[in-house]
Order: C-alpha cells, then structure tokens, then sequence
C-alpha cells in the first residue's frame, strides 16, 4: 500500500468533480522542510517555532531566529512557509525563562499572552521572521488568539517591525500574509468579526478540543471524551470556514484532526481550504481527497452537522469511507 500511496506526491488534491485544495506540512525545525516539496507538499501550514527556543539553554538571539526560518524557507522552493510565532507556556517550558507555576497552566500566562507581554522576545521573533521573507514566502501566524485585541496589537508590532527594518534598510518581503490559529473557542465564535481584518485562519484542532470540551488534552483519564467528532467542535469548524468565505479569506486546520483521512471527506464538505499535517499522513489524505466528490461529501456534512453525538459521526464517516474508497 505504501507503495501506491507514493504515487500522491505528484498529484494535486482534486476531488473528482474537480474542486481543489491545498497539501501542507507541520513542521518543529528546519531541518523537516528537507524533501518536503518532493513528497508532495504544497506548503508549511504550520512551523511551531517553539522548538527552536525548547532546544537550547538560552534564548536565541535574532540572527539564530533568522537562519533557521531562512533555511526553512529556502528549503520550500518558493512555497509558502507558515511561521507560528513562540507558543509556550502551557506544557511547553523554556528553562531560561523564569515563568511561576501555575495552578491550570493551560489557562494561562502562556502563547501570544506572553508574548504580548515581552515585547522583546516577540520583536525579535519578528525581526527575524521578515528578514527571512526575503528569501520566499512567508505568512505569520499568531497561537492563542482569544480575543480581537490581542490580534491588533500582534498586527501592530509587526507593522512597526517592517517599518523600522525598511528604515535600516533591510530587506523585507512586499506582502506577508497575517492570520490568527483559531484553538479557542471566543475566538472560533468572533470568527466572522475577526475575518475582516486577518489574511487566513488555522484551526488547531489540538486545543480548540481541549478548550471547548474542558477535556486535557493530555490527560488519559479523560481521552475517551476528547474527540474532534464532537457535533460542538464541527459546528465551530463550519462557523469559521463559512466566515472566512464571507470575507474572501482562506481556512486552514493544522490541528491533528487534518492528517485523518476518516476527516477529510467531512472538512471538503464542510469547505476547507488547507490542510496541514504530519508530512507521514499527507499520501493518505491526498487519496481519499482524489477519490471523493465535493457533491457527496456536501451531503456528508450536512448529515453529519445534524448529528447527536461524536459516535454518530464517527459511524456515517467510516460507512462513507467504505462505499467511497
Ligand atoms: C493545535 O492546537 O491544534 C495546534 C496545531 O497547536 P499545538 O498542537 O502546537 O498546540
Ligand atoms: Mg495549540
């Protein structure tokens, strides 16, 4: 099978009556860009840059930040290349920053909310990030995302970034694409307000579970509750990829729910415009893409949007999946 599979390397991700979307790779370091473009992959939906920062012992500095993003990018072919800004906190530490322990670490000082804070870090961070879109596209992304301020004010920064690097003479590339992760729920439901002002959303299924369910998704005790089947988290989903549309604007899902192929008729159906996972799981989700129809996977949604339950949903995606493969 593997075999086979190799084939969808080359094959864009059309659905059979002919309505196409994007292929994209997650990625934790630079190095993951390596060969990416030949297994298939239409572009980094989503670099967590965390790693760079988890990987040392100190903070690394501005010109560190920048050859790893150029490399990234460099690597990508003139694809574009999804930066997410540093996402720590949470179950992320830096051993060089001295954050307090929380009591619910995952509600708190953690992502764009520290970053906002040491405006420094996250300066540098954008210093670095715009010196590299010289060298291809790029698009920035900001994790976290709760409310429509705190978009404004990373908007904001990297707006007074360019201008003090066009000042210095630097070159910048002309138009980077800003969107937010949509991982919480205030923000999935301010959707429509927020699609006026960013260039693209990215769902992260990841938290956007956690945090509409109050499920940890870390917790083992729980993991039977965590489900991104859940009619809740789908009626979120389509609340976003319709909003966007209203505005003109492209949705992507960088969540792990994007590399399973049981979800993939489903978020055609639900409108999907990206999808950005593991780079194992992309031949997969480029077949069963290639072999459905939007028609039928419309009707799938719509079913499925009905339903009571995750279970449910679960049973009409695996009994399409059967009659469709
Ligand atoms: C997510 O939350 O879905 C996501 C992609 O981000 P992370 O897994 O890094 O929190
Ligand atoms: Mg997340």
């Amino acid at each position: 099978e593997q075999q086979g599979l190799a084939q969808y390397a080359t094959r864009e991700a059309v659905t059979t009556d002919g309505h196409r979307v994007e292929i994209a790779a997650n990625i934790g370091t630079p190095e993951e860009a390596q060969g990416l473009v030949a297994q298939g992959a239409e572009a980094v939906g989503l670099y967590r840059t965390e790693f760079l920062f988890m990987s040392r012992s100190q903070m690394p500095d501005e010109e560190t930040q920048y050859r790893a993003y150029r490399e990234a990018v460099e690597a990508m072919e003139g694809r574009p290349v999804v930066i997410r800004t540093l996402d720590i906190g949470g179950d992320k530490e830096l051993p060089y920053l001295d954050l307090p322990k929380e009591m619910n670490p995952f509600l708190g000082y953690r992502a764009i909310r520290l970053c906002l804070d040491e405006r420094e870090l996250l300066m540098t961070q954008l210093r670095a990030i715009l010196r590299a879109s010289a060298h291809g596209p790029v698009k920035i992304m900001f994790p976290m995302i709760s409310g429509m301020q705190e978009w404004r004010e990373a908007r904001e920064m990297v707006m007074a970034v360019r201008y003090q690097l066009e000042q210095d003479g630097v070159e910048v590339g002309e138009r980077i694409e800003l969107g937010i992760m949509v991982e919480i729920p205030s923000a999935a439901l301010q959707a429509d307000r927020f699609a006026r002002e960013v260039d693209f959303f990215s769902i992260g299924t990841n938290d956007l579970v956690q945090y509409t369910l109050a499920v940890d998704r870390m917790n083992e005790k729980v993991a039977d509750l965590y489900d991104y089947f859940h009619p809740a988290v789908l009626r979120l989903i389509k609340r976003v990829i319709d909003a966007s549309n209203v505005e003109g604007k492209w949705t992507g899902m960088c969540g792990s729910m994007a590399g399973d192929p049981l979800a993939a008729p489903l978020l055609i159906g639900l409108g999907l415009h990206e999808w950005s996972m593991s780079p194992a799981a992309m031949h997969k989700v480029k077949q069963v893409i290639t072999s459905s129809s939007r028609e039928a996977c419309r009707a799938l949604a719509e079913r499925v949007l009905d339903m009571d339950s995750a279970a449910e949903v679960r049973e009409a995606l695996q009994a399409f999946a059967g009659t469709h493969s």
